[in-house]
């Protein structure tokens, strides 16, 4: 079969400018720093759209708030349904619009670190736009990932999208109550991301419930 590619050199996509991304880079590692010097263990949250990634933050918060001082960072293109969600699992919560963009940047979380109060918290969740594809290339400066990857987008997901996984920490593998509906079987996903990346350390969750949030917290040392 025909299949067409850019050349070397070819830039389709404004995101993928060089300069840019070594402009958030620098940020990135900016607010790393930062994070370091408040002693706060930040971990950013990757998925798709409707994969889950506001419900395990909210579970995680309501697991890990009686041991850490928490706060979260949601990403949304428009709404505030997400972080009124998180807030009322008991962590402070900001919210970041992103409008048309697809991805939260290392700027944006830079202005809201600057809104936070740095020295009350030691827990940062950073819950990035529902999109598995470009965030990846923009580093926030957290020291964690974990991507929610849900059985209900279909059986081809890590093997169509390697570079959304392969710097993950912990890949949530959620809605696992719905391995029958989906014809999906966790242990599949968790095959394929262990041949992309060995050291992969995989949970597999139903966020609605709270089912495998501890083996969750565990993975990220929580
Ligand atoms: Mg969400
Ligand atoms: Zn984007």
């Amino acid at each position: 079969m025909k299949i067409i590619r850019p050349d070397k050199g070819e830039v389709f996509d404004i995101e993928l400018d060089e300069d840019l991304l070594r402009r958030n880079q620098k940020l990135a590692e900016e607010n790393k720093k930062l994070l370091d010097s408040h002693k706060i263990l930040a971990i950013d949250i990757m998925g798709s759209v409707g994969s889950g990634k506001t419900s395990l933050v909210v579970q995680l918060v309501k697991y890990l708030k009686s041991k850490y001082r928490i706060a979260a960072l949601a990403g949304d293109t428009a709404t505030t349904i997400d972080a009124e969600r998180i807030k009322s699992a008991g962590a402070e919560v900001m919210e970041i619009n992103t409008g048309k963009e697809c991805h939260l940047d290392a700027n944006l979380i830079k202005k809201a670190l600057g809104e936070l109060n740095l020295d009350k918290i030691n827990l940062l969740f950073i819950e990035n736009v529902g999109n598995i594809i470009c965030p990846a290339d923009f580093p926030l400066g957290s020291h964690k990932r974990i991507v929610v990857l849900s059985l209900t987008e279909g059986p081809y997901v890590v093997l169509k999208h390697p570079f959304s996984f392969i710097d993950a920490d912990v890949i949530a593998i959620n809605k696992v109550d719905l391995s029958q509906a989906t014809g999906i079987a966790p242990a599949e996903f968790e095959k394929q991301l262990h041949e992309l990346k060995p050291s992969l350390k995989t949970a597999h969750t139903n966020c609605a419930t709270g089912e495998g949030i501890a083996k969750v917290a565990k993975a990220l040392g929580l």
